[in-house]
C-alpha cells in the first residue's frame, strides 16, 4: 500500500475563487484516482498541425480591433521544472502555465502583462488547450469511488465534457445589472489583474475579497433618479446589490466551469460531482 500523494491546492479557478468556495474534497478523491491511473500510461500524444490553435471568448483589443486567434504549446520537461519552481501558490502555477504553455495571443508573444489582462474565462480556456496539447483530449479517471454506491468507478472524460459558458456577444466590454429600489449597476468582467488582486487579499476574509472585486469591476451606478455615482466605494453597497452583481459577473464569466462537472453513475443511476481541478487537468504535477 502506497502513501497517497499530498498536492498543493491547485483549485484555483476564477470562477470558484470568486464565489469564495473552497477546493472540494471530491477534487482530492478525483485527483488520488488520476494519478494512480497516471503511473501507468505515458504514451506521447502527438497532435496534428494546426491542433494547438484556439479561438478566445474575448481575446484582447487593440486599436479597435479584437484578436480572438491564441496558440498554445506542448509543454516540456524544462516546462514542467518551471511550474514545479513557482511554488505551492496556486495563482503562481497558473500564471507560470499561461507563460510557458501559450506562444501568442493575436499577433503578440504571450508575457505578463497580456495574461493579466485577458478574462479569467479566457486564461482558463488557455490552460484547457495547454492541457490538450501536452496530455491529450480525454481525462482517465479509474477507482474513482461513488460517493452514493462506494463502487469504484473507471471513466473517461473528454475535455468537451466540461460546462462551458460562451459570451453573447464577445466585444461587450459593459454590462448592466438591474439593482434594488430602480438602480443599475454597469459593471465589466474580471481578468488576471483583478483576480491576482483578489488572491493577494489574506485568505478567508471573503467579505475583503468581495469588495476588491466589485470595487474593480463595478463602473458605475445609475440611480432611480437618473443620477450617476461613479466607482461607487463596494463598501456602500447594500449587501443583497453586492451579492446579485457578484453572482452576474460569476455566471457572465465565459469559460469552461472546471468546477461544474459531474457524471451519472449508471451503476446506481445518481449524479456524481466532480470538480475538475489544475492537479487533475495536469496528473499531479
Ligand atoms: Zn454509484
Amino acid at each position: 500500500m502506497t502513501e497517497p500523494v499530498v498536492l498543493p491546492d491547485f483549485d484555483a479557478f476564477g470562477a470558484q475563487t470568486l464565489k469564495g468556495l473552497d477546493s472540494p474534497e471530491e477534487a482530492t478523491a478525483a485527483t488520488q484516482a488520476l494519478l494512480r491511473e497516471d503511473r501507468n500510461s505515458g504514451e506521447p500524444v502527438i497532435n496534428a498541425p494546426g491542433e494547438n490553435h484556439l479561438l478566445l471568448e474575448r481575446g484582447i483589443c487593440r486599436e479597435g480591433a479584437w484578436y480572438r486567434d491564441a496558440e498554445v504549446k506542448e509543454l516540456t520537461g524544462a516546462d514542467e521544472e518551471a511550474i514545479a519552481a513557482a511554488g505551492s501558490s496556486s495563482y503562481k502555477v497558473f500564471e507560470t502555465l499561461l507563460l510557458r504553455g501559450v506562444r501568442t495571443i493575436g499577433n503578440e508573444s504571450m508575457s505578463r502583462k497580456l495574461a493579466s489582462e485577458l478574462l479569467i474565462g479566457d486564461r482558463e480556456l488557455l490552460v484547457m488547450a495547454i492541457r490538450r496539447a501536452t496530455f491529450g483530449d480525454d481525462l482517465e479517471f479509474e477507482e474513482l469511488p461513488c460517493p452514493h454506491c462506494g463502487e469504484l468507478v473507471d471513466l473517461t472524460v473528454p475535455l468537451d465534457a466540461i460546462p462551458f459558458t460562451h459570451l453573447d456577444s464577445p466585444e461587450q466590454t459593459e454590462f448592466q445589472v438591474p439593482l434594488r429600489r430602480g438602480t443599475t449597476a454597469f459593471v465589466r468582467l474580471p481578468t488576471g489583474e483583478d483576480q491576482a488582486a483578489v488572491l493577494a487579499i489574506k485568505e478567508g476574509n471573503g467579505a475583503k475579497q468581495d469588495s476588491e472585486i466589485l470595487g474593480r469591476c463595478v463602473l458605475r451606478i445609475r440611480h432611480a433618479d437618473g443620477t450617476e455615482t461613479k466607482r461607487p466605494p463596494a463598501t456602500h453597497l447594500s449587501m443583497s446589490d453586492r451579492k446579485n452583481v457578484l453572482k452576474f459577473l460569476a455566471d457572465t464569466q465565459p469559460g469552461p466551469r472546471y468546477g461544474d462537472f459531474s457524471f451519472v453513475h449508471e451503476v446506481c443511476g445518481k449524479e456524481v460531482p466532480l470538480p475538475i481541478s489544475l492537479a487533475v487537468l495536469f496528473r499531479g504535477m
